[in-house]
């Protein structure tokens, strides 16, 4: 067996020479399977076709093994097309809800034309079925075969912290989705967008710079341009889109009390940026889709009452969400905490000043917010775990601050002064209450 390598494979149907590095000739035939053997085995394959430009069906081929059988070479082609992954992603995330209702439409129809088919129709397919169970057996082995070789085969390791994931679209894809995603968010913000000479402005993107020049040794900071916006809104959010620019709302910048809050909520928000989180969740909920268009026509194919497919589709959907969706959002905002308290240590920022900030997010929520937040309903983890979490690897953090040669931390813990203002707050609350409670009349029942 002799085994060549190339780059790129034309399909044979359409090839009329293929030629080797110095352009002479290997062979020229039009069978698809067999070729003349005619030069070194290590040669790269060239073809021309008489109307090249219009040479539509390109594979990418990874390998070619040449059999020779009596003198002559039958090419088996371990290739894997690349048809799949050139889908624009946008168009996945179009089609998303338009598949699953076809879903729908489908797994109906079935069990309608089922219900409909005479009694002696519905004999001869169960009959059929059970003559057949072998070859639908390996089929349906061969499906979930080819699944499970995609699943694998699209697996990859994330930069930092070396976790498995799977990865369903291309990085040019990504950047297509991030691209689009970009000008819809420029769009919507518009006139709220505060000018780059802005002093809010700037006060982001100096600390914005300083997370980026502490970290340039980290790969996934090259050939990436930060931008930074400002959105004049009261709503307390911040985050980075992949592309890497980052958008704080003014009422996230009223929450922080300094910028070294600043400094680790923006550290935060660009770890998901390097750490691809925005990629990975399209790739996830990809993932997810592919399943749930089975299931959900499944559902509505078996189940012989409508109002029950719909409960059953509502049920599977919320399963999903809180099962699955939910806790992944979760591990990603943890591993996000992670990798942007290093962020922030390596960019001097008192790393401490993370936990404390979001002790004083539990005890704003608690206390002015819809009371306790149930993490099990949330995308994100409760603030109580996230400073407690935090508080595990402060040390840590603390240890790699002073590895890079940063100032000493003030001896004031902020954790500590937070602490002290929530308990006095608290106090002030409750003493509030105390003296304007209204008094009780109390009836005297006779
Ligand atoms: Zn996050």
């Amino acid at each position: 067996m002799i085994v060549m390598n190339c780059k790129y494979f034309f399909i044979p149907r359409n090839y009329l020479h293929f030629y080797n590095h110095n352009k002479s000739l290997l062979f020229r035939k039009s069978n698809i399977h067999t070729f003349q053997y005619t030069s070194k085995p290590s040669s790269y394959l060239y073809h021309t076709q008489r109307k090249f430009p219009k040479f539509s069906s390109v594979i990418h081929a990874s390998r070619i093994n040449f059999k020779a059988l009596n003198s002559q070479l039958q090419v088996v082609c371990l290739f894997r097309t690349s048809a799949p992954r050139n889908i624009p992603a946008v168009v996945w995330l179009v089609l998303r809800p338009i598949l699953k209702f076809a879903a729908v439409v489908t797994g109906r129809g079935i069990r309608k034309w089922w219900k409909n088919l005479p009694k002696d129709k519905k004999q001869y397919f169960i009959n059929e079925i059970k003559a057949n169970r072998r070859k639908i057996g390996i089929a349906l082995s061969l499906i979930l075969g080819l699944s499970v070789t995609y699943y694998l085969s699209h697996l990859e390791s994330t930069p930092i912290t070396n976790r498995k994931r799977f990865m369903a679209f291309n990085p040019k894809q990504i950047e297509q989705i991030n691209r689009f995603e970009l000008d819809m968010l420029m769009q919507n913000f518009g006139s709220k967008l505060l000018p780059h000479n802005h002093p809010t402005t700037i006060r982001v993107q100096n600390v914005v710079r300083r997370i980026i020049a502490a970290n340039a040794d980290i790969k996934e900071f090259e050939g990436k341009e930060f931008g930074v916006s400002v959105v004049d809104s009261s709503v307390e959010n911040a985050f980075v889109i992949p592309l890497g620019h980052v958008f704080v709302f003014s009422g996230m910048l009223n929450l922080c009390s300094n910028d070294d809050q600043l400094g680790t909520i923006l550290s935060h928000e660009i770890a998901h940026c390097i750490l691809n989180h925005g990629a990975e969740n399209v790739s996830f909920a990809h993932l997810l889709d592919m399943i749930s268009i089975v299931i959900i026509a499944a559902i509505w194919a078996v189940i012989p009452i409508d109002s029950f497919s719909v409960l059953m589709h509502w049920l599977y959907q919320k399963s999903i969400k809180i099962f699955l969706e939910l806790p992944y959002s979760r591990k990603t905002e943890m591993e996000a905490d992670y990798v942007g308290l290093q962020l922030a240590a390596k960019s001097c920022f008192d790393v401490r000043e993370s936990s404390a900030f979001w002790c004083k997010m539990a005890f704003l929520t608690k206390t002015f917010g819809n009371g306790p937040e149930i993490e099990f309903l949330s995308t994100h983890p409760s603030h109580e775990k996230r400073s407690e979490s935090l508080d595990n690897i402060m040390d840590q953090a603390i240890q790699l601050r002073t590895l890079c040669g940063c100032p000493k931390l003030n001896w004031r813990d902020p954790r500590l002064h937070v602490e002290a203002v929530n308990k006095a707050i608290e106090l002030q609350r409750r003493q509030f209450f105390e003296q304007n409670k209204k008094p009780v009349d109390v009836i005297k029942m006779r």
